[in-house]
């Protein structure tokens, strides 16, 4: 279903329930038609919380109060990776903060050896690297690489995402960079961040749209305590927007999702965590029944997990991997949805898009 870009401005405002029950449909109509019933397991591993930035969001940026910073041992590292296995799930996600402590070569041998005993896809999310870095993860094997854009209005970027002393943060052009050295790419936003007008997100998801991403994340914003963003930094950005402010409920989420599955038909869309930790009974199932495709499941060993606090009351941080895992395969069951076997990869790399 082709979407006129000021229809998506209209479709976000929509609070009518029997015209909300349209895109609903639309959009599980349109993600049945165009990548079908599967759900793609993709086990995610938190490799480290240390930091270099200082986004004003984040639970453990460098600004972050008192966080005990960890970086898994690569032996842990690898026993995830054979638990992502043996769950039969396609793809790890290697996901941290940035931190020079993730070095070049060290994370190049843990993708050779993912790579070798598993021969999972891999995915990273370890922040903005110099193209070094990039080119030498993906010659050892990483396939796709997740940078969320975060926000396509220049100014708030800046407000949100200080760029490091000497340099100029264009996460656009690194993804482009990634996708140019082989890189499945994938992006995404927060929904209702202090600042994000109904405007702002509407031109985030045309950009999805525009540059064929082939995985795009949409949670809502959870306030992490003690962050700039959840101060006065916040207040000042919501007095910015002032009623044109994106509120960061659990429907307008669903609606970007369900938006963001009618202009990018094709791309995987995981139905996130941050959506099951705001509305717990019910967020997952309906990522799912509005447009998701994905699901990632948390691997990481529980010490490290509690001190992975990217926004407070994580959803699954009390959880076995064995019980997280056979509640997702339940829930997939319980829509009727199958879980999807094999790597997952975007269409558009199978030459199909
Ligand atoms: N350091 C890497 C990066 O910046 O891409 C990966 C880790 S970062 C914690 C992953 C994502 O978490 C960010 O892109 C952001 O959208 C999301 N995130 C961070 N703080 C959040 C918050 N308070 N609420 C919701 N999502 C948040």
């Amino acid at each position: 279903m082709g979407l006129e870009r000021a229809e998506i401005l209209t479709w976000l405002q929509e609070t009518d329930e029997s015209r909300l029950e349209e895109l609903w449909r639309l959009a599980d109509e349109t993600r049945q038609n165009d990548v079908g019933s599967d759900v793609h397991l993709r086990g995610l591993i938190e490799v480290s919380n240390r930091c270099v930035r200082e986004c004003a969001y984040c639970g453990i940026s460098a600004c972050a109060p008192k966080v005990e910073r960890y970086l898994m041992t690569r032996e842990e590292i690898l026993d995830c990776a054979d638990r992502a296995k043996a769950c039969g799930f396609g793809t790890v996600v290697m996901q941290a903060g940035e931190t020079p402590a993730i070095s070049r070569e060290w994370m190049a041998g843990i993708i050779r050896e993912i790579k070798a005993r598993t021969g999972l896809a891999i995915t990273l999310s370890l922040g903005e690297r110099e193209e070094s870095e990039l080119r030498a993860w993906k010659e050892a094997g990483a396939d796709r690489y997740l940078l969320r854009f975060e926000t396509t209005d220049p100014e708030l970027y800046r407000d949100i995402h200080p760029s490091l002393p000497g340099t100029v943060s264009d996460r656009i052009a690194q993804l482009m960079g990634m996708r140019e050295i082989g890189f499945e790419i994938g992006t995404g936003v927060m929904v209702g961040i202090p600042g994000q007008t109904w405007e702002t997100l509407a031109q985030d998801i045309w950009t999805f749209r525009d540059y064929g991403m082939d995985m795009i994340g949409i949670g809502p914003y959870l306030p992490s305590p003690g962050t700039p963003l959840d101060g006065e930094l916040g207040r000042r950005l919501r007095v910015r927007a002032g009623d044109r402010q994106v509120p960061n409920d659990p429907l307008t989420t669903l609606k970007a999702l369900a938006l963001t599955r009618l202009v990018c038909p094709r791309t995987n869309i995981p139905s996130t965590t941050a959506l099951a930790t705001l509305d717990p009974s019910s967020g997952r199932a309906n990522g799912l029944l509005r447009g998701a495709n994905v699901i990632m499941p948390n691997l990481t060993p529980a010490q490290y997990r509690a001190l992975y606090q990217i926004y407070p009351g994580k959803a699954g941080l009390h959880e076995t991997v064995d019980i997280t895992v056979a509640r997702i395969r339940a829930q997939i069951e319980a829509l009727g949805r199958t879980v999807g076997q094999g790597p997952g990869t975007s269409p558009r790399m199978k030459g199909k898009a």
